[in-house]
């Protein structure tokens, strides 16, 4: 091989790796929206498996028929836009305390986001209060 052929293969290859560099960088963005995103989605739906259980509830307790659909509309009706249902003081720390461990912040400062870098102090201090 020539030593100007070696050169500009080097070259080539050379950009071509700052390319699935930056397309790695991409991907790695993607992935932590998409992990927040689903833990989003799986503290909501668990939200709302809770209010639909006590829907259920409260509905047998009436003694009317249990329209289960009509829980379903009530409970998305109320996750559009009002605040969750009060949780008691010892689950909502476990629950803060799990998403911790899962790998997200609990703390005021980047809540919901995924731990990229480790313990967080900030969510440390939260947890120790
Ligand atoms: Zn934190």
């Amino acid at each position: 091989m020539e030593k100007q052929e070696l050169f500009t293969k080097m070259d080539r290859l050379e950009k071509e790796l700052g390319v699935l560099f930056a397309d790695f960088g991409d991907l790695k963005s993607k992935l932590i929206e998409l992990l927040e995103e689903n833990q989003r989605l799986s503290i909501e739906n668990q939200q709302l498996r809770k209010l639909l259980k006590r829907e259920e509830a409260y509905t047998e307790g009436l003694g009317a028929p249990k329209l289960a659909t009509e829980a379903v509309a009530a409970s998305a009706g109320v996750s559009a836009g009002a605040k969750p249902a009060p949780i008691p003081a010892g689950e909502g720390y476990d629950n803060l305390a799990r998403l911790y461990y899962e790998g997200f912040h609990i703390c005021n400062v980047h809540y919901g986001h995924l731990r990229t870098e480790g313990d967080c102090l900030f969510c440390i201090s939260f947890l120790n209060k």
